[in-house]
């Protein structure tokens, strides 16, 4: 009998039917089984290859779940051959060794073809036995409910069955006279020697993990060197010191409380708003070879007494938790029944009511917490400001936690503003660089994501829409589509991304303008997490504005101020000349110090493409003035290109005398300098309806003052990783990676991210050891994959007689040890590196070089000298009358030195060569 305190697992059964293999995993792992006992006669699936022995099993285990084939002992002479063969002794060892599952609690689920159990004989006739045995066995059906076996309806009898009513009383009494225990040999029943059968733990025994967090880095999570501020949050933690981390999207949050968690005695409770990420954390985590569940409301009871089992007999070291889950009294009772060293509340900007996203029951964890006094806890989130912050410490009553605060400049992420001219034409631009490549493209409205997704596809790209209006079932296929690689680009409004651990994302469109920064920092934040370069580019027109300016009217008059300041930051951002890092970073409270930072267009158009741009400024601004100042940019773009269109011909625009003298400038172009002739202050805006007047400045410029600006360069954006890589074996290792997924039914970033290919691609590994150091392979990743890419690799090499590259000891970015990037390259700088051997070794560019030796030099700090002339790529003569003219003017400012010479020498020189002055010079003034 049954109560709440004890409840049986019962045995499972379930048929395939209908469903693949991915949502038969889904099924399992909602009802957390542990085996799979394959029962069909033939362990094969002509008809769908997923379902053959070997890729099932691959699948399965890949998520923990063990394979068992069993055919023979329980029920394979029923399908042809001789019935009576053995079949008897056969059935009974199949049988005791699921009563035996059965005894050690055990969660087992027997697998056929039929999806309604009433169908499958064999289901059926098992499932009489072992109720005759009092084994409760419950039906996992094709929705992934439960049935009760006695609720299915029983198959009617077949004449040729050979399981009739005489064979299964037969089995019964055998039972009674006590074979029971009778034991069959392993090779017997798995079909596989070496499979382990139902072993005594449930959950693969607790690896021993390593004692410090560097090695534990390396080793499970397979980094090198810890991100910023990662590992001051780890030895908060462990120190036992509450901590507060705000750091964005894609910086490394989770790594703050797994690892810790590995260091702990006891379990780390991690409190998380989604169940999609939950599931996604706890797989990775388990692919990982860490222990991990999750209790959440879509576990079924038995499920949920499972993981409750595990947790009590300390087999996880993480537990994933929604926080009504956690609020339940037994749960609350539970966790003070076992250690919970670290409590981690995950999102915890859900705290604050105001945050943008405030759940009442986060403000209820304050119970929680009172419960577990003595665990440490840890408060994690992309964005809080001030207001949040102070909020999440006194809800949860850590008044005294270290605050952490990363900076919120995501290195990797490309910005990059450009008009809107014509959304498909200059979306299918924008994918024609990102071939191969994944990515998101966000829209304003569900409209625009389906006739956008539409017309992509037209033009033959695999793209999927996403929007909050499409049926659920639809929209979670697309977006497993996106996640598993299946199909490459999303088209989708704001409702897509959240809970997406997807990290490859290459690139985020935004072919609408997002209504603050605020969400267009999130939506940027979810492409490269795996720190490759990824491009983001937003397309804007004045018609967005008015569109977000109309929405704003619509709100309560109290929200409307705040809204009009935040699209005002938004505009500051895109008009910008300056580095787009400044107003964005700015916007979170932080200052961006360095000149500039060469991953966005404003800072990757140099200085020295500065050029006389007075004669499209005078046609514009005449364009401007002979139609009225009443026009928007594209009228007098159509004016200039001689556009027939109606509205241009209607208003006899067509007899001005600037009609159609702009030819030689695309529309895009034009648009291009239109904004810089708005930033430059020559016209002004209407804010409302886009329209543009003349300015005194304009006037100065009809007079001849000269304006200058840059031209729209098309083709300067890089689309390959910073690390060079060979493309065609990237290409084999990808195909290969999908291949594992696949046939794992998980994502492919879940079994290496695009960098660790890349690096594989870049160094050529040909030994475990060597497999080993790359980015993101860890012991158990090592084990399981090496061999199989190692092959790959190998062969690819030998092909070509290419053989291995030696990886650098930290590439990549971020600062190991806390150290800044800078402080590592003044260190081997110092040490005696060339700017060559630095710029192999960090992956960087020279600029980047020269900017942290110069900032290192402005500091005062020790510089080696040493001569840099060999990389001023002009003539020694104008070599020195730089210097000369540095000395004179002495090295803050370029631009005095760049007029000195006449503008002949361009910045890029005289950026080493100030170097090179300041080097050679220090001490002497
Ligand atoms: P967040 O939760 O902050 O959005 P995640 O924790 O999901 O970010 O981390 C983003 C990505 O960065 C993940 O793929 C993670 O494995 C990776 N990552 C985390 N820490 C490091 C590290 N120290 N070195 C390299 N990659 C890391
Ligand atoms: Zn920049």
């Amino acid at each position: 009998m049954n109560n709440a305190n004890t409840i049986t697992t019962p045995i499972f059964t379930i048929g395939y039917g209908q469903r693949s293999v991915d949502a038969l995993l889904t099924d399992l792992r909602t009802h957390q089984i542990q085996y799979l006992i394959d029962i069909r006669s033939q362990p094969e699936a002509p008809h769908d290859t997923t379902y053959s022995q070997s890729a099932l099993r691959q699948s399965l285990e890949s998520q923990g779940i063990r394979y068992v084939f069993m055919g023979h002992t329980l029920g394979g002479a029923c399908n042809g051959g001789d019935p009576n063969a053995g079949i008897e002794n056969d059935y009974e060892q199949g049988i005791i060794r699921l009563q035996k599952a059965f005894q050690q609690q055990r969660r087992v689920a027997l697998m056929c073809r039929e999806g309604n159990p009433a169908h499958c004989r064999r289901a059926q006739v098992i499932g009489r036995t072992l109720d005759g045995l009092e084994i409760p066995v419950r039906h996992i059906d094709e929705s992934g409910q439960i049935i009760e076996q006695k609720a299915v309806s029983a198959p009617p009898p077949m004449p040729d069955d050979p399981f009739g009513d005489e064979f299964e009383s037969w089995l019964l009494t055998d039972y009674d006279n006590g074979t029971i225990f009778y034991e069959a040999p392993l090779a017997e029943m798995s079909g596989d020697p070496a499979a382990p059968f139902l072993p005594d733990d449930g959950l693969p025994p607790l690896p021993a993990f390593p004692h410090d967090p560097a090695t534990l880095l390396r080793q499970i999570f397979g980094y090198d060197s810890f991100r910023p501020l990662q590992e001051d949050i780890i030895t908060s933690v462990l120190d036992g010191q509450d901590a507060l981390a705000i750091m964005p999207t894609g910086s490394g949050k989770s790594l703050c409380y797994q690892l810790p968690a590995l260091l702990l005695p006891g379990l780390t409770v991690v409190v998380s708003p989604l169940i999609s990420l939950m599931e996604d954390q706890v797989t990775q985590l388990r692919e990982s070879g860490i222990p991990a569940v999750a209790l959440n409301s879509s576990l079924d009871y038995s499920a949920y007494q499972w993981t409750v089992e595990q947790i009590r007999a300390g087999t996880v070291k993480l537990l994933y938790a929604a926080p009504e889950t956690l609020l339940r009294p037994d749960v609350l009772l539970l966790l003070e029944q076992v250690r919970v060293d670290c409590l981690t509340i995950d999102e915890a900007h859900c705290i604050s009511e105001w945050g943008h996203d405030f759940r009442p029951e986060y403000r209820q964890l304050i119970s929680v917490r009172r419960r577990l006094p003595h665990a440490v806890c840890l408060a994690v989130t992309a964005t809080a400001t001030a207001r949040v912050r102070h909020d999440i410490k006194t809800s949860l009553s850590i008044a005294d936690a270290n605050e952490f605060i990363a900076s919120f400049d995501r290195e990797n992420l490309f910005l990059a503003v450009e008009p809107k001219t014509n959304t498909v034409a200059q979306t299918l631009a924008f994918l024609q660089q990102h071939r191969d490549e994944s990515g998101i493209i966000y829209c304003a409205t569900r409209r625009q994501v389906d006739d956008l997704a539409a017309q992509l596809q037209s033009h033959g790209w695999d793209a999927l829409p996403y929007h909050a209006g499409m049926d659920t079932a639809t929209r979670q296929r697309n977006q497993r589509q996106f996640t598993r690689d299946d199909t490459p680009i999303i088209v989708a409004t704001v409702a897509f991304g959240m809970g997406i651990n997807k990290s490859n994302v290459r690139f985020i469109l935004h072919v609408d303008l997002p209504k603050n920064l605020e969400s267009y920092y999130q939506q940027i934040g979810r492409a490269g997490r795996d720190e490759l370069r990824a491009d983001c580019l937003l397309l804007y027109s004045y018609q967005d504005v008015n569109t977000i300016n109309f929405f704003i009217s619509q709100q309560a008059e109290s929200q409307q101020r705040g809204a009009r300041l935040r699209l005002e930051a938004m505009l500051g951002f895109i008009e910008t000349n300056e580095c787009r890092r400044r107003p964005l970073l700015a916007y979170f409270n932080e200052t961006f110090a360095a000149d500039g930072c060469e991953m966005c267009d404003n800072c990757t158009t140099a200085p020295e493409a500065l050029v006389d741009i007075t004669i499209p400024a005078q046609k514009f601004l005449s364009c401007v003035k002979r139609t009225g100042e009443i026009f928007g940019t594209n009228h007098i773009i159509d004016v200039l290109r001689g556009s027939r269109a109606t509205r241009v011909l209607s208003q006899g625009h067509d007899r001005l005398s600037t009609y159609n003298i702009g030819g030689e400038f695309s529309k895009k172009e034009w648009q291009y300098l239109a904004r810089q002739f708005i930033q430059q202050g020559l016209l002004v805006q209407d804010p409302t309806y886009g329209s543009l007047k003349l300015t005194a400045k304009a006037y100065a410029v009809f007079r001849g003052e000269n304006v200058e600006g840059m031209m729209m360069e098309t083709a300067r954006r890089e689309t390959t990783a910073a690390l060079p890589h060979d493309a065609e074996l990237f290409q084999r290792l990808r195909a290969h990676r999908k291949a594992l997924a696949d046939a794992a039914n998980v994502a492919p970033y879940v079994i290496f991210s695009d960098r660790t290919l890349v690096e594989m691609a870049a160094y050529y590994p040909q030994s475990n050891q060597r497999f080993a150091t790359l980015y993101g392979v860890g012991a158990l990743k090592l084990e399981k994959y090496a061999d199989s890419f190692l092959g790959i690799i190998r062969t690819y090499c030998a092909e070509r007689g290419i053989e291995e590259k030696r990886r650098p000891a930290a590439p990549g970015s971020g600062g190991g040890n806390g150290r800044s990037r800078r402080q590592e390259v003044v260190e081997m700088w110092n040490e005696g590196s060339s700017l060559d051997d630095l710029a192999a070794h960090f992956q960087v560019k020279f600029s980047t070089l020269l900017d942290h030796l110069w900032k290192t030099a402005r500091a005062g700090e020790t510089l080696r000298p040493d001569s840099l002339l060999a990389y001023a790529d002009v003539s020694a003569a104008d070599q020195q009358r730089a210097l000369a003219a540095f000395a004179a003017h002495g090295p803050d400012f370029l631009r005095p030195v760049y007029e000195t010479l006449g503008e002949t020498v361009p910045y890029e020189a005289l950026h080493v060569l100030r170097l090179h002055h300041v080097l050679n010079n220090r001490g002497n003034g």
